[in-house]
């Protein structure tokens, strides 16, 4: 039984047609890389780098980065990982990089846009997964942004970084962004050119969309990834994205068993989940019929509300 289960966890997902769909799994430390591991997991679609830079008096070196992101990576076994640069801000504060006071955090210096003003600590991240990445592949994904600069700044940075460190540019390298905000959403094609894959953070995406915080329990039926004003963003984001550039879902919405042949219907061909709902994920995906979960999806985005989309998916 156990063979079995083990056997089924590491066959491909496919839908009906033939179509692979790439499911990977959220991972926050080489425990979680694990359990990703063992739950067959194709990639890690999302490191949370956060474990690193949280709760100390200074910043990690880029040695002491490197040793964990290997560490996730041998957990993986040669697993793609899509090391997610820090993503903290007001809400997280760092003791060594300070920040000042914001009366909305959500809505501050955070993500990218923390990175981006803290560019010493930012290239000793980017030179940590710069190193990792020249040993296993790497994807680079950099969180919350809204601008196109300021993912071409980023990129620019990364370049120094590897002319700096003089090895060349990683084979396997990828980069990529977070969706997370809605009018990069609906800039996806602006953003394409300078990208490899866009990773939809549909946690963000709602909460921005509805203007309902995450962890807000009064709002919690409101901040709903159902939503058809969310369902449209995605939607969004896969047409501007093209053939050439993948599109992820990484937030929570990508564990819902019944929301895979929603996201896949609209383009969606990585869903990035918590490591034990890896093979229900990947159930869902043979399951699924595209053809079929695309004009499912054609008629999601034009009900009122969440409730009338998860009806049409039961
Ligand atoms: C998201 O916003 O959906 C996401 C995956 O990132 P996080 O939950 O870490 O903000
Ligand atoms: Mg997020």
């Amino acid at each position: 039984r156990r063979a079995r289960a083990g056997a089924r966890a590491s066959t491909p997902a496919v839908t009906r047609e033939g179509v692979a769909v790439t499911v990977a799994a959220n991972v926050g430390s080489a425990a979680d890389a694990r359990a990703a591991a063992a739950a067959g997991a194709d990639e890690a679609g999302l490191v949370r780098t956060e474990f690193l830079f949280l709760d100390r008096d200074t910043a990690p070196t880029a040695a002491e980065q490197l040793t964990a992101y290997r560490e996730i990576a041998d957990a993986l076994g040669g697993r793609r990982l899509t090391l997610r640069t820090l993503d903290v801000g007001g809400d997280k504060p760092l003791r060594y990089a300070p920040a000042a006071a914001e009366d909305n955090p959500f809505l501050g210096v955070r993500g990218l846009r923390h990175s981006l003003a803290h560019p010493a600590l930012f290239e000793e991240q980017l030179l940590a997964i710069v190193r990792v990445a020249h040993e296993v592949p790497v994807s680079i994904m950099f969180p919350m942004v809204a601008v196109v600069p300021e993912l071409v700044r980023a990129r620019q940075l990364l370049d120094e970084v590897i002319r700096r460190d003089g090895g060349g540019r990683p084979s396997g390298l990828r980069v990529g962004i977070m969706v997370e905000i809605p009018a990069a959403a609906l800039k996806t094609a602006a953003f394409a050119p300078h990208v490899d894959f866009v990773s939809i953070g549909t946690n963000d995406l709602t909460q921005y969309a509805l203007a309902a915080e995450r962890g807000n329990a009064a709002l919690a039926g409101l901040a709903d990834g159902l939503d058809p004003g969310v369902l449209r963003l995605i939607d969004a984001v896969c047409r501007g994205a093209g053939t050439r550039v993948t599109v992820a879902v990484c937030g929570e919405l990508a564990g819902d068993e019944a929301a895979v042949p929603l996201l896949t219907g609209l383009g969606v061909r990585e869903l990035s989940v918590a490591p034990p709902a890896v093979p229900a994920i990947k159930e869902a995906v043979r399951a699924t019929t595209l053809d079929r979960a695309a004009l499912d999806s054609a008629r999601a985005l034009d009900l009122p509300d969440a409730a009338a989309v998860r009806a049409l998916l039961t």
